[in-house]
């Protein structure tokens, strides 16, 4: 038997009707469909005789997916490009199916005179992207926040302050930086045990993210018991202010701390604050150093207090 011998019309027709994709026909010239798979009733409720005109077609696309298919399918077949566009197209049910529209465009002396297309239902495969978007979204989202308290991590925070640096020297505005840390943890731990010591971190957490106003500022936990309060657009003595409300709002939890030196036996924090204006050659890394210089300056003064500095030699 010959490969090449012609074949019949139901030949082509069993083929068409027998296959996932729905085969259509439009003449180019009337807009109406020649031709339309049966399949179509399966996939979306209309029986192919309602596919009378590109009118009911258009009609069926998604209200948010309509004009920007219908122009950009009218166009490529005018001008005789073949091409595709994936839409959410309506059911009888009144639910939507991802269709993916595969057209040809069938042109005679350099005319469209017919479209011929498949179309082909995607809606796994959008589910599967969707799906996808999301979790990467969820894992972006995971790599950014610290699992313990729920804050910013120091991932973060190093984004964050890149992006206000530029900011501060666009606007020549200060940034202030606080770095709060737990005094005595270490024997907090000791006595009443890591799991104790984890739910004290997590309420001094929440005590902080109440001090934190603007939309701007960022808490973030930069590991152990030390966190970094970033203060875009506020000035040293602004921040001082915060700084000491830090510190207050943790006293008012008088969570009680038998080991600690601090007079009043309950957990405290000490906090060191510094401020510039950012310079395009300065580093931010420096002003956390002397926010940390002044951290440690607090924790050699007694703790439970602040301790800041204005940078000069960044501010160059
Ligand atoms: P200082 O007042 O000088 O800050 O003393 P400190 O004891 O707080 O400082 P140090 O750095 O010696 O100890 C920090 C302790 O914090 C060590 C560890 O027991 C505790 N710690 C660090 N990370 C965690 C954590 O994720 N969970 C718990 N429960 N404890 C932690
Ligand atoms: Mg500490
Ligand atoms: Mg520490």
């Amino acid at each position: 038997m010959s490969i090449n011998k012609p074949l019949q019309d139901d030949f082509y027709k069993t083929l068409l009707e027998s296959t996932k994709a729905i085969p259509w026909r439009i003449d180019w010239e009337s807009g109406l469909f020649e031709y339309i798979g049966p399949q179509i009733q399966e996939l979306l409720g209309w029986a192919p005789e309602t596919w009378k005109s590109v009118h009911e077609w258009r009609d069926r696309i998604h209200q948010d997916d309509r004009d920007k298919t219908f122009s950009y399918c009218l166009r490529q077949s005018e001008t005789g490009v073949d091409h595709e566009a994936d839409y959410r197209a309506l059911a009888a049910d009144g639910s939507y199916v991802w269709i993916r529209d595969v057209v040809h465009v069938i042109r005679e002396n350099g005319k469209t005179k017919a479209l011929v297309g498949f179309m082909f239902d995607i809606s796994e495969r959008k589910k599967m992207e969707t799906m996808v978007h999301q979790l990467n979204h969820q894992l972006e989202q995971l790599s950014y926040t610290d699992p313990l308290t729920n804050i910013a991590n120091r991932r973060r925070y190093d984004e964050t302050i890149r992006a206000e640096w530029s900011r501060g020297i666009r606007h020549e505005s200060p940034i202030s930086l606080v770095i709060l840390d737990v005094d005595h943890f270490k024997s907090y731990n000791d006595h009443y045990g890591h799991v104790m010591g984890d739910e004290c971190l997590q309420r001094i957490t929440r005590a902080l993210t109440r001090v934190t106003g603007r939309s701007s500022d960022l808490l973030a936990r930069f590991g152990g018991e030390e966190f970094v309060l970033m203060l875009p657009g506020t000035d040293l003595s602004s921040a001082a202010l915060i700084a000491q409300r830090c510190i207050d709002e943790i006293k008012k939890l008088k969570i009680p701390h038998i080991k600690s030196t601090v007079s009043s036996k309950h957990v405290s924090i000490s906090a060191g604050v510094a401020s510039c204006i950012p310079k395009t050659d300065g580093d931010p890394n420096k002003l956390l150093d002397s926010a940390d210089k002044m951290l440690y300056q607090a924790k050699q003064t007694g703790r439970n207090k602040i301790s800041y500095s204005e940078i000069k030699e960044i501010a160059v």
